[in-house]
């Protein structure tokens, strides 16, 4: 009897199907449904495009006189990990259908790749050429970001020559003073951050797009929040975008380059799943676009290689590991509920608000407010404190990069 149940059951169980299109079998399960591959990429693509078309309305003021080829141009940073690469096609796609469409697109994308040292190729830039044709890439390498730099004079004054190095023997010199890993990847990604902005600014370019998953915006959430330094995450995923810092733009005060993370509402896990299913353009079921990843980059693993003997990061890295496969809505949470935070109580980039500005240490971005008149050095948490905007290094960078007691 048990035995004639279960072959009933068996029988009668159809192949499950795919809960959106209803005609494939599902091969992807997203959690609240389960979904075929084209349905699954397409759920993935939904996200960013999303994202960008609400960058498009706040920022586009009258699209009647956009006229061919004028269309605002997103900069893209492409780290060389699949989070970044996926969004980069999700928008390909999208770009390629409105042209389809209308004839034209209501944006163009530029990547920008930035390559540190030591110069190994973490990216192929001829392979992305040629699989995304109509979109531009470019490259430029970490030290292009200390002609917008200020170095601090208490810091270069400990390198022999500094004055006279190149940008290549600056940069080396300035991180190798570096104490620890973190100091080295907070300095890093300061420099980064210009070298971003420095390219927008001089290609005329307003908005940066960041690649940053879910999962790794919930890591970095729940690491600098554990480290002190929340209010800078805070400011840094400001729904409507956050505002770079107006320290970073020399030569053009109050210019605002807008930075975004149009993948903030994917998990990392599903953006693996994509770009292991997700064909090249015009490649059919040849070529997936994982094929352009030169390591199988795991997302953000420069800079986890870096930190690999710092707890903190760790412990974030693998928490959420696991709680993005058991609890995905943790992870969607901590990034809706950061978003939404008001970022003005506490201190961030140096930009100006209701007459009150305030800065970072210009070497690791962590927030540093000062009653001091030459506003180095105290951090101050009290809020409405009035803070000037000056440029130097934070106490603890101080100690990180040799310079403690100086100046
Ligand atoms: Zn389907
Ligand atoms: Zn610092």
């Amino acid at each position: 009897m048990s035995e004639q149940i279960d072959a009933h059951l068996a029988q009668s169980k159809p192949l499950r199907q795919c809960q959106r299109c209803r005609s494939s079998p599902a091969t992807q399960d997203v959690r609240t449904q389960k979904l075929c591959d084209d349905c699954f990429i397409l759920y993935i693509r939904t996200r960013p495009i999303k994202r960008i078309e609400a960058v498009l309305r706040s920022t586009t003021t009258n699209k009647l006189l956009a006229t061919p080829g004028s269309e605002p141009v997103y900069l893209l940073s492409l780290s060389g990990g699949p989070t970044s690469l996926a969004l980069l096609s999700a928008l390909d796609s999208h770009i390629t259908s409105m042209k389809t469409k209308t004839g034209r697109s209501s944006y163009a994308l530029h990547a920008l790749h930035i390559s540190s040292p030591p110069p190994t190729p973490t990216i192929n830039l001829a392979a992305l050429r040629t699989a995304f044709p109509q979109l531009a890439f470019s490259s430029v390498l970490l030290s292009s970001a200390l002609s917008s730099f200020p170095a601090p004079p208490q810091l270069t004054q400990q390198i022999p020559n500094y004055a006279s190095l190149n940008d290549e023997a600056r940069l080396a010199a300035l991180l190798s003073r570096a104490a620890s890993p973190t100091a080295r990847a907070d300095l890093e990604s300061q420099l980064r951050a210009r070298a971003l902005t420095s390219f927008a600014l001089a290609h005329g370019q307003s908005i940066i797009l960041l690649g940053s998953s879910a999962t790794a915006l919930a890591e970095l959430t729940l690491a600098e929040t554990a480290k002190g330094r929340g209010g800078a995450v805070v400011a840094g995923l400001a729904e409507d975008g956050a505002v770079l810092a107006s320290d970073h733009i020399h030569g053009q005060p109050g210019a605002g380059v807008k930075v975004f993370y149009p993948m903030r509402d994917l998990l990392r896990s599903d953006v693996g799943a994509y770009i292991n299913v997700a064909a090249l353009p015009g490649q059919g079921q040849e070529g997936k676009l994982a094929t352009l990843l030169l390591d199988g980059g795991e997302e953000g693993k420069g800079r986890h290689r870096a930190l690999k003997n710092v707890a903190i990061d760790e412990l974030a890295r693998t928490y959420f590991r696991d709680v993005e496969e058991k609890f995905p809505n943790i992870v969607h949470n901590v990034v809706r509920t950061v978003g939404k935070l008001d970022g003005s109580a506490t201190a961030n980039g140096g930009e100006e608000e209701g007459g009150r500005s305030r800065r970072r240490c210009v070497c690791c971005g962590d927030v540093v407010a000062s009653h001091r008149a030459d506003g180095v050095g105290l951090r101050d948490d009290v809020e409405g404190v009035r803070v000037e905007v000056v440029e130097g290094m934070c106490k603890r960078c101080e100690r990180d990069f040799g310079v403690e007691g100086e100046g």
